[in-house]
């Protein structure tokens, strides 16, 4: 394929790709815009393979084939709750595959360059395993954190902050003696040095964050995994892998300051770690009287409400209850009674999951509401259903300064005239903290696996 022919298919592909983000933005199109993303990275692969660059095929097809086994496996096997953990690992992989070129084309010796050139091209490779090695290890250790096999718990060291100057300081230093080092031919020692200390970086980083604000991490991660990838493409004066690297960046970086906002917080304290749990206090202990209910008197509940207000977290991708949430929506709805949901921001544990599980269930979109959208209504709002929901209604949040989620807004579903709290156990949510509104003298206690109960109360609404 000419290089023309490779130029055209990278403009498309990229057009594709924009394309795909703007689809993204909405649920409405957002199936479409995956076709579009699926769509360009067909095209993106299909050019880079024919163009004149590529001639190891053997290797090529032998590496496609394991990965693309690998990954098919992976897709088919994950459960829709694990797919957050799944994304932080492939954004590990993008930071892996950084460090792996740039270390590669700091050995290559087969391109020379010379004098500005050969200064900007040893600048890509330095900054590329730089950003790369962050990207690896602190999606990692995100991967740990959301399944769980790493505490949720901040790790905030003496001095920290000291501690990340220090090694950032370091850091420019050794780019230096890398700069002298690689006229010589004895840049690998620097380079080597910086990869280690730029994992141990990406580690500390990730480690210091509490479990509350570990959206805005995996949003930040998804940057820097563009980041990641656009140096590669810079490395391997690739124009497609720059500017997708950089789409992904500016949109990670996007939904980064959306989440922040969200949770009301800023950008900064969250990457200096430690926020909200740095206030000294310790959060309230929650005391009071539970009252429990069960689906008969659930359904009178609901027989006699004329607003429904429905609110789903991570409680119901474990217990993939979407499906039995729509067939009891179609009922009431059936009945002339309006029911709604309200979707917080970092409900469930990736961006958009509950707007993804209610479309995968065939919730209409016209229902699903955001919580700036109807957090004022709750006063009008005869039934609250909480289903496997826990931080994100907690009104500790607004009430207790100590709280590990303090000021981050939160549904006010107390204000409405009954709130039915489904979940299994009095256990607390992500943030490990306890939940007055479980004991608030509105709410009812409705315990059992979400979809069990939701089925429970189906039969019993059409009874
Ligand atoms: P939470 O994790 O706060 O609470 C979920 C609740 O669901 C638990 O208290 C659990 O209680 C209940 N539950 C679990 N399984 C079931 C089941 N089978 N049936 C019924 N209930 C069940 O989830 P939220 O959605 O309220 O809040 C999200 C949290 O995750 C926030 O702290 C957020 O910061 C964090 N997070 C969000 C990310 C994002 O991008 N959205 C990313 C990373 C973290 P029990 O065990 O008693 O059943």
């Amino acid at each position: 394929m000419s290089q023309g022919l490779v130029t055209m298919s990278y403009i498309a592909a990229s057009i594709l790709f924009i394309l795909s983000l703007s689809g993204l933005s909405n649920q409405e199109t957002a199936r479409r815009g995956n076709y579009f993303g699926m769509a360009g990275m067909a095209i993106a692969i299909i050019a880079t393979i024919l163009g004149d660059k590529v001639t190891a095929y053997t290797i090529l097809i032998i590496a496609l084939a394991i990965g693309g086994l690998v990954g098919a496996r992976a897709a088919a096997k994950v459960e829709m709750t694990q797919m957050p953990e799944l994304v932080a690992l492939m954004h590990s992989l993008v930071g892996m595959a950084a460090v792996l070129v740039g270390f590669s084309n700091f050995l290559d010796h087969s391109v020379i360059l010379e004098g500005a050139e050969k200064t900007i091209h040893e600048l890509e490779i330095y900054i590329g395993v730089f950003i790369g090695a962050v990207t690896f290890s602190g999606s990692v250790i995100a991967f740990g954190k959301l399944c769980g096999r790493i505490s949720g718990k901040p790790l905030l060291l003496p001095a920290r902050h000291v501690l990340n100057l220090g090694l950032f300081l370091i850091t420019f230093a050794l780019g230096n003696l890398f700069l002298e080092g690689a006229e010589t031919g004895g840049g690998l020692i620097p380079l080597l040095i910086m990869m280690v200390i730029a994992l141990a970086f990406g580690v500390h980083m990730v480690m210091a964050i509490g479990g509350a604000d570990m959206p805005v991490v995996v949003s930040m991660l998804n940057s820097y995994s563009g980041w990641a990838a656009a140096a590669t493409g810079f490395m391997l004066s690739n124009d497609l892998l720059i500017v997708t690297g950089a789409l992904v960046g500016s949109s990670g970086a996007i939904l980064s300051y959306i989440m922040c906002r969200a949770m009301n917080r800023h950008f900064l304290s969250v990457i200096a770690g430690g926020f909200g749990s740095a206030g000294g206090g310790e959060a309230a202990e929650i005391e009071g009287e539970i009252y429990p209910i069960e689906i008969e008197e659930t359904a009178q509940l609901l027989r006699e409400a004329k607003s429904i207000v429905i609110i789903p977290g991570y409680g119901m991708a474990v217990a993939q209850a979407q499906h039995t949430v729509n067939e009891i929506t179609k009922l009431l709805t059936s009945r002339g009674k309006k029911v709604r949901f309200a979707i917080h921001p970092v409900a469930g544990r990736m961006p958009g999951h509950m707007n993804v599980l209610l479309a995968e269930a065939k919730v209409p979109y016209d229902v699903v509401f955001e919580m700036d959208e109807i957090n004022h209504e709750f006063p009008n709002v005869d039934v609250s259903i909480v289903i496997g929901a826990n931080d994100i209604v907690n009104p500790s949040a607004l009430d207790d300064p100590n709280s590990p989620i303090a000021g981050m807004p939160v549904l006010e579903c107390w204000k409405s005239g009954t709130t039915i709290v489904m979940k299994r156990s009095m256990a607390s949510g992500y943030a490990g903290v306890g939940n007055p509104l479980f004991v608030h003298e509105n709410t009812r206690m409705l315990f059992g696996d979400a979809n069990d109960r939701l089925q429970a109360l189906l039969k019993a609404l059409q009874e």
